[in-house]
């Protein structure tokens, strides 16, 4: 059945529209027709079974028959916090780390980042960084469309996330295994930040200000793993811990 992610204001009632890139997509990729079945998704976790009742030139409706349940969709919210990195790396953690089961990203200016996204590219970075998640959110069955921030600081992030607990992967000793800081809390928790350092790993004072901030410092092992490699082994551990 043909999958679509509308943004939420194109529901409203029992009908929802189709438009713009969607409806080319929809027309001219898909061929769809008039009787057409079709699962529409909101990005905001809602599913819902619909059948195409009009294709027009410009834009295409559809009746909606029921709202469905995705299995897809992973019983913790991670948000991943990526240093930047070099090349397409933040952009491979939000496509696979979407597809593993993450659900919001924040990239992080970490103080030995060697890549860096200046202020007047933010706008169009984030409109890129938005289309990979929606495309790998479409790809994977996720009824979700991951969240996707502008670039902050180490600091900025610890001082504005207040949702759960937080990790931060590092490589040195004394840190714990993924396993053991999961199975520390008292009950799953429904949300948590992962942090994951750049190239050069995470500066001793970023990981004072993180200890501080009461982060656990969590370790995937005695083999240095490449950042965007840590990002996607620590997300499956996540989802495996608290999945299975
Ligand atoms: N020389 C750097 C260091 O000592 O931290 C290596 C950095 S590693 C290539 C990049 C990031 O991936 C690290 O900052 C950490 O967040 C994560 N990482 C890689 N391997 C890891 C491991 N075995 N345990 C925990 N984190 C790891």
């Amino acid at each position: 059945m043909i999958r679509l992610f509308l943004p939420p204001e194109q529901f409203v009632g029992d009908t929802a529209s189709i438009r713009d890139s969607d409806h080319l997509h929809l027309t001219r990729v898909l061929r769809a027709r008039p009787g057409d079945l079709v699962l529409l998704l909101d990005g905001l976790g809602n599913a819902f079974r619909a059948v195409l009742v009009s294709v027009e030139k410009r834009e295409s409706s559809a009746r909606i028959d029921e709202q469905v349940t995705m299995p897809a969709e992973p019983r913790i919210f991670v948000t991943v916090g990526q240093a930047l990195g070099k090349g397409d790396k933040l952009e491979q953690v939000m496509q696979h780390g979407t597809e593993a089961g993450a659900s919001a990203f924040v990239p992080i200016k970490a103080e030995r980042s060697v890549a860096d996204v200046p202020s007047a590219k933010v706008a169009e970075r984030l409109v890129r960084w938005r289309q990979i998640v929606k495309g790998a959110a479409e790809q994977s069955g996720r009824s979700r469309i991951a969240d996707v921030a502008a670039p902050l600081t180490l600091g900025e992030l610890l001082g504005s996330y207040l949702e759960g607990p937080i990790l931060l992967l590092h490589t040195q000793r004394p840190a714990a295994s993924l396993r053991t800081a999961l199975s520390q809390f008292e009950a799953a928790p429904e949300r948590l930040l992962m942090l994951v350092g750049p190239e050069g790993g995470w500066s001793p004072a970023e990981v004072d200000m993180a200890r501080t901030a009461g982060a656990v410092l969590v370790s995937l092992g005695p083999r240095i793993l490449r950042t965007e490699t840590a990002a996607l082994v620590a997300i499956s551990q996540i989802i495996y811990a608290t999945e299975i």
